[in-house]
């Protein structure tokens, strides 16, 4: 990325340096190149984009930013180059000059001119204040000692970053205190948190973000906060924070020392307005604006953060926005105006929701509709004063926010639906599940859609009439669900319902819980070095809580994929037959295949197999196609005591079940058949032992046959060998299910050993490469075999370095599941139901 810095511009009183002798048109100089003052110019543009030139001044080394994704950038979540909002091609392509690090320290109103820092000197038509806010520091001792900051920017952030990289001087993971329980504290918190740190938050109050939740929402968040692993100390007033040089920790007024590598004050914002005040214009806890944004001088405007509108300041974005739009309309002569705005809340931590909007403090005629759910940590409250929503707190399930919200901002009449009101829209609506379409569609235009970008509905579908016809398309225009990803859900129902069938669907999503398609996921999984599931899907911005019964096997595969002998199964993720290590009959009963090496079996085993049947009353024993013994109808109780006889008799489980390999079959080769030019039996024996146990995309099915007579259909198979005079060939991609498909020649190979390592080199291509529940046959088809052959056959080093990792990732997965379950482990899953009766009337 490339951005002028204070070196590449000239200092001096060399006015207008970038100003073209013939351009004429009135210069607007912006003072901070943050959210407001960019998206100002941003709103300008669309109105008008060559009726102003443009400069813009920013004290921070950066092109514009979504300051609201620092926090994603603190967890880990997003990069700085993600939450970039307009990089420099944009400044240039609209012909704005960017100055950054450079803060103007000075406004002369009567010479329209503005001095920065470094000395420059630039005369403005209009000028634009947009320099957002201060942080407050308490003043406390030690409040400037090395190791306090605030969380304003990316300075902060990196601070930060360093600190938990640094970690302790014992050498013992870093201590944080986070100062301020309000949004801004907690999400530092969280960020610190998942960065290794040990965190403490300090807050004054008795409860948490206790401006924006009331009582028992404060309590809940402090709960599941505590749960995550961080000390929260409510009612905590600072006294000192203490260190020599540095900081090294903080005493509160009750005498208690919290040792700290790192503080954060995260106690308040305040405008920033002493530039403005130096300059003259009126101040009051901002600076003073009228509805087009312009201060008490007319050619000086004023947004943001750092502005008074009506008595009032704001610390969100979403009336940033709003006051942007009336700012633009001003500097183009429409007459909008700027009524000041409503503001709801949500915080940014990974798994708790919790929102909140409008005024909860109740009072003289309000009334309280409180809904508690403590089995699913659920709190809703709803406050209603003439029968109009004033307030909304929400914890544990926030769906119905925006609803809410929407109710709250048109003042609506609720009295026909204030019974169901505390249920939810869908209940409201007329009880039952609502149709989300039709909620969506109930919205009203001015609903807000995207809180991190402030797009509104109406926004949206002006967007996809205009031509956005996909997910992508609306993100890159109107910028909806193109930060945290949050409102994903609801832009593809507007797209739905404004496109009918024409959406254009973009890269399949692995499922509705989330925007990422499975390659995606696969490649943010290694790239991000992601080690769990609840990890995955936090920093992929899940839409739901624990995911649903497709993502979750899928995940739980890929990181078993990724990370051989560290990352630990999820049983809870696997499909029931995984979980039992058994297959589910169509009577609940389940059937059982024990592994026959090659499909070899003996005396033992077979008797082993007989004496079970009768044993557990087994109705059936079945010989499967893939050459094993299948013991039909045994109980879900039973299941651990059958798998124990089995094991006694040296029998492993067959995974006959699993999305992984199945049976190796064979025919019987040159040991017995007169046609046989080698020793299929003996071949598919090595190759099930060392393939047995690897988790696979979908299930895998090998063969080996010992002439081109094919007895053991390898070619039909996922991996098949024919056994030819000159060696074997090799095939893959093979398929007998519902779309029969032949394989494809891979390549022929002279020896035994050969045969072994191109084996295991394709299976674990296939492991790493396809998409969960994806065959081999679609994905070479997807793929294309020349794209395989290339990777297998043609990079001698490829293969190898597969084979390895193939190898590598068996040494920890060939463990028998039987044993561990005949010995007792996940007992509980194999307990029989409480059988359900109707209570005897007393
Ligand atoms: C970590 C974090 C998380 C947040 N999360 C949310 C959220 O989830 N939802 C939400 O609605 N809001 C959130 N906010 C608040 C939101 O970011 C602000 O409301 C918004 O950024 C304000 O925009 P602004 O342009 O007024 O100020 P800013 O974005 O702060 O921009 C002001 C810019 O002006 C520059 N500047 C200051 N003085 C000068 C000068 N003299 N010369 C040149 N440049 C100057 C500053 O360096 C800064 O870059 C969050 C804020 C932070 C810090
Ligand atoms: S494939 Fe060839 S070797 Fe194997 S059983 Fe058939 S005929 Fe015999």
């Amino acid at each position: 990325m490339e951005f002028q810095t204070r070196d590449d511009v000239s200092t001096g009183n060399e006015e207008d340096l970038f100003v073209p002798s013939d351009d004429v048109r009135e210069h607007l100089v912006v003072v901070g190149n943050g959210m407001a003052g960019c998206r100002a110019v941003e709103e300008l543009l669309a109105r008008d984009g060559a009726r102003y030139r443009v400069t813009i001044f920013g004290a921070e080394p950066h092109v514009n930013y979504n300051r609201i994704m620092l926090s994603p950038v603190l967890a880990g979540e997003k990069t700085f180059e993600d939450i970039i909002i307009n990089n420099q091609q944009w400044y240039d392509d609209n012909g704005i000059e960017l100055i950054v690090a450079d803060p103007i320290t000075a406004i002369d109103r009567t010479a329209k001119t503005v001095r920065s820092e470094s000395g420059r000197t630039v005369s403005y038509d209009r000028l634009l204040i947009a320099t957002g806010s201060d942080p407050f520091i308490i003043p406390v001792p030690g409040k400037d000692l090395p190791g306090v900051i605030s969380f304003r920017d990316m300075r902060d952030v990196d601070t930060m970053l360093a600190a938990a990289d640094a970690g302790a001087p014992d050498g013992e993971q870093g201590r944080a205190v986070v100062i301020g329980g309000g949004l801004l504290g907690l999400e530092a918190a969280h960020g610190l948190t998942l960065r290794g740190m040990k965190v403490t938050i300090l807050h004054i109050m008795p409860t948490l973000m206790e401006r924006q939740l009331d009582e028992a929402a404060g309590w809940l968040l402090k709960t599941a906060l505590e749960d995550r692993g961080q000390t929260i100390l409510t009612g905590a007033d600072t006294a000192e924070i203490f260190g020599q040089g540095k900081v090294e920790g903080v005493r509160l007024k009750d005498g208690t020392l919290i040792p700290a590598t790192l503080v954060v004050m995260a106690v308040g914002i305040r405008p920033s307005v002493a530039l403005a005040r130096e300059a003259g214009l009126d101040i009051g806890r901002g600076i003073k604006v009228d509805d087009h944004m312009v201060t008490s001088d007319p050619a000086v405007l004023a947004v943001g953060e750092c502005v008074e509108h009506e008595g009032n300041v704001y610390g969100l974005v979403a009336p940033l926005w709003d006051m942007c739009r009336s700012l633009a309309d001003g500097l183009t002569d429409q007459h909008s105006g700027y009524k000041g705005s409503v503001t709801s809340t949500k915080l940014k931590v990974a798994g708790l929701d919790v929102f909140s909007a409008g005024d909860f403090s109740g009072g003289e005629g309000c009334e309280d509709i409180v809904l508690r759910d403590a089995s699913r940590g659920v709190y809703k409250r709803v406050v209603v004063k003439d029968d109009r929503v004033i307030g909304a707190v929400l914890y544990g399930d926030t769906a119905d926010g925006g609803w809410y919200f929407d109710l709250l901002k048109r003042q609506e009449n609720v009295a026909d639906i204030r019974d169901f009101l505390i249920f939810g829209q869908s209940f409201a609506s007329g009880g039952g599940a609502l149709d989300p379409k039709a909620a969506v569609a109930a919205l009203s235009d001015d609903a807000e859609i995207c809180g991190c970008n402030g797009v509104s509905k109406g926004q949206v579908v002006a967007c996809i009439e205009k031509g956005a016809c996909s997910l992508d398309a609306v993100r890159g225009t109107c910028k909806a669900s193109a930060s945290c990803g949050s409102c994903t859900g609801l832009v593809e129902t507007i797209l739905a319902l404004t496109l009918g069938e024409d959406v254009q669907s973009g890269p399949k999503t692995m499922c509705k819980c989330t925007s990422f398609g499975h390659d995606d996921v696969r490649r943010e999984i290694v790239a991000q070095g992601m080690t769990s599931i609840p990890e995955v899907m936090q920093k992929l911005h899940w839409a739901t809580p624990d995911g649903c019964s497709s993502c979750r096997p899928a995940l739980n595969y890929y990181l078993l994929c990724a990370l051989p002998g560290e990352y630990v199964d999820d049983q809870q993720s696997r499909f029931v037959n995984e979980r039992m290590h058994a297959n589910i009959q169509k009577d609940g009963t389940y059937s059982v295949v024990p592994r026959m090496w090659g499909g070899l079996t003996n005396p033992r085993e077979l008797r082993a197999i007989a004496d079970v049947v009768e044993k557990y009353d087994a109705p059936m024993v079945k010989v499967t196609g893939g050459q094993r013994l299948d013991i039909f109808g045994i109980k879900k109780e039973d299941l651990p005591a059958v798998w124990a006889d089995l094991n006694a008799a040296g029998m492993v489980s067959g995974h006959a079940y699993g999305k992984s390999l199945r049976t190796v079959k064979t025919c019987v080769g040159s040991e017995w058949c007169r046609f046989g030019t080698q020793d299929s039996t003996g071949l598919g024996v090595k190759t099930e032992r060392m393939t047995w146990g690897s988790w696979m995309p979908h299930k895998f099915k090998i063969a080996v046959s010992g002439c081109p007579r094919n007895c053991a259909e390898a070619t039909i198979k996922d991996f098949g060998v024919v056994c030819v005079d000159s060696g074997y060939e090799l095939h893959v991609g093979g398929n007998g299910g519902i779309h029969v498909r032949v394989t494809d020649l891979l390549c022929k190979v002279a020896t035994e050993q050969e045969a072994l390592d191109y084996c295991a080199a394709f299976t674990q291509l296939y492991r790493e490469e396809a998409r969960y529940l994806e065959r081999t046959a679609p994905w070479i088809e997807r793929v294309g075999v020349d794209y395989v052959k290339a990777r297998i056959v043609e990079d001698d080093v490829g293969r190898e370095a597969l084979r390895a990792r193939f190898l590598y990732s068996q040494s920890f997965s060939q463990d028998d599941p039987w044993a561990e379950r005949a010995a007792g482990e996940h007992a509980e899953l194999h307990q029989h139901i409480a059988e359900v009766r109707p209570m005897e009337t007393v």
